[in-house]
């Protein structure tokens, strides 16, 4: 048997790194106000088609949609912006509190062709500033993406930014770009020539070297900007400079969903080949209401979590275990001392390991050697009748006995 293409399991001697994210993140972000939110993994389809927009590659061709046996179409979610505005609305988030800042970390499904950096069961650590319009809310959920990759040890990154205005601004371009690469339309990439009358703005994220070619010439959406969304571009600019966040001005970045407006900004690295992009956010003003709220101006990203994972497995300095324990143990009179030494182990929070081979007392000696712990603790048929317990030191082989009584005791003093 073998997992679905394009999913994997996350193995026991790997989870200490995503546990290591999470307990990281959770510090950082709960410093910042960021709250952890989750929501279901399975959504009605239209949240999706409504949201994300029905002429995005996500919607046309990545959805895992699917009946349920109540004829409902509901779809693994995507990626996590749109559930959370569905959650902000039906849970009316709204109420109590102007601004909600909310993050998750969560599994993401998407039919793509698995590659290098690219599943279809992947994760997404996202946050969401929900209920700002200020472009301090871009710089603070702009810096707290820097801070968190440098937590986690990414070094080699590079911030780029763009404004894609607002719906009328698009719209005015959109026409002019039509106008201008309807000349070239032979020219363009398959993808390209199907987007160019439904979602023109996706050929600018075309990767085909001609349709790039093309597009050097072509009108940009930065110059239809008015005073509004570049005054909204200027101030995130000045403050990032303020804050030495490197960036570039990215012209040509749109992103691969509708809902956002003015701020668009990915995080790239060059260490892991095609599939570089490890962050991806922008402002959405009209997601929320566009879906039933209230008027909600907001801004988040989303990190890909296998993909930093690429970047930085070798580079986390995951905290090495502290003193831990293996229980050997010899006649069969004595199994019932094993849990009081166990809830002693418990109470000193050292991590124990119990043998339950049933195996004479070399053999359970010799799995304490490979097992990693510091000491073993063998409770013998001689000792137990005086109330003894031994302690062996695995490294040195150094052995020595103590009463039960002061285990607590000695045990204590050995961890601090
Ligand atoms: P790409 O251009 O690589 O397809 P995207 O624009 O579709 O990315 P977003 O929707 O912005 O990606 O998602 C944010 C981040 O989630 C991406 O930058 C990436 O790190 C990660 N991501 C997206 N799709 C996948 C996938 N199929 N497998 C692994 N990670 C992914
Ligand atoms: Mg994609």
């Amino acid at each position: 048997m073998q997992s679905l293409r394009g999913t994997t399991d996350i193995l026991p001697d790997e989870i200490n790194m995503w546990q290591e994210i999470y307990t990281k993140v959770h510090e950082l972000l709960t410093l910042a106000s960021y709250n952890e939110i989750r929501t279901p993994i399975i959504e009605n389809t239209n949240l999706f088609k409504r949201s994300i927009g029905n002429n995005t590659d996500i919607i046309n061709k990545e959805m895992y949609s699917f009946q349920d046996q109540g004829n409902r179409n509901i779809t693994l979610r995507p990626e996590g912006t749109a559930s959370i505005a569905r959650a902000f609305i039906s849970n009316q988030l709204y109420i109590n509190k102007q601004l909600q800042r909310l993050w998750y970390l969560g599994p993401m499904f998407r039919y793509e062709r698995p590659q290098y950096g690219r599943q279809r069961q992947f994760h997404q650590l996202g946050i969401e500033c929900i209920g700002s319009f200020s472009p301090m809310a871009d710089v603070e959920v702009i810096r707290l993406a820097i801070n968190i990759l440098k937590i986690l040890q990414c070094k080699t990154y590079n911030l780029e930014i763009n404004s894609i205005g607002n719906t009328e601004e698009r719209h005015i371009f959109k026409d002019k770009l039509i106008e201008y690469l309807i000349k070239y339309e032979n020219d363009l990439d398959n993808d390209s020539k199907k987007r160019l009358y439904i979602n023109p703005l996706r050929i600018l994220d075309s990767k085909d070297i001609r349709t790039q070619e093309i597009l050097i010439e072509a009108p940009q959406l930065y110059s239809f900007l008015q005073s509004n969304s570049l005054k909204h571009f200027n101030e995130i600019c000045e403050h990032l400079e303020h804050l030495n966040i490197e960036y570039n001005i990215n012209k040509q970045l749109v992103r691969g969903l509708d809902y956002y407006n003015y701020t668009a900004f990915e995080i790239k690295t060059k260490e892991i080949g095609n599939q570089d992009t490890i962050c991806g956010g922008g402002r959405y003003d009209t997601l929320i209401e566009q879906l039933g709220g209230p008027k909600t101006p907001s801004v988040g990203w989303a990190i890909g979590i296998e993909r930093l994972l690429i970047i930085i497995k070798d580079k986390l300095n995951i905290e090495k275990q502290g003193l831990s324990t293996y229980i050997a143990i010899q006649g069969d009179n004595n199994k019932k001392y094993i849990w009081k030494i166990i809830e002693i182990l418990e109470n000193c929070k050292i991590k124990f390991e119990l043998d339950l081979s049933n195996n004479n007392l070399q053999k359970q000696l010799k799995k304490a050697n490979k097992s990693n712990a510091t000491i073993c603790l063998i409770i013998g048929e001689n000792e137990i009748i005086n109330k003894n317990i031994i302690i062996k030191y695995l490294k040195t082989g150094y052995q020595e006995k103590i009463q039960i009584n002061n285990l607590h005791q000695y045990l204590y003093s050995l961890k601090n």
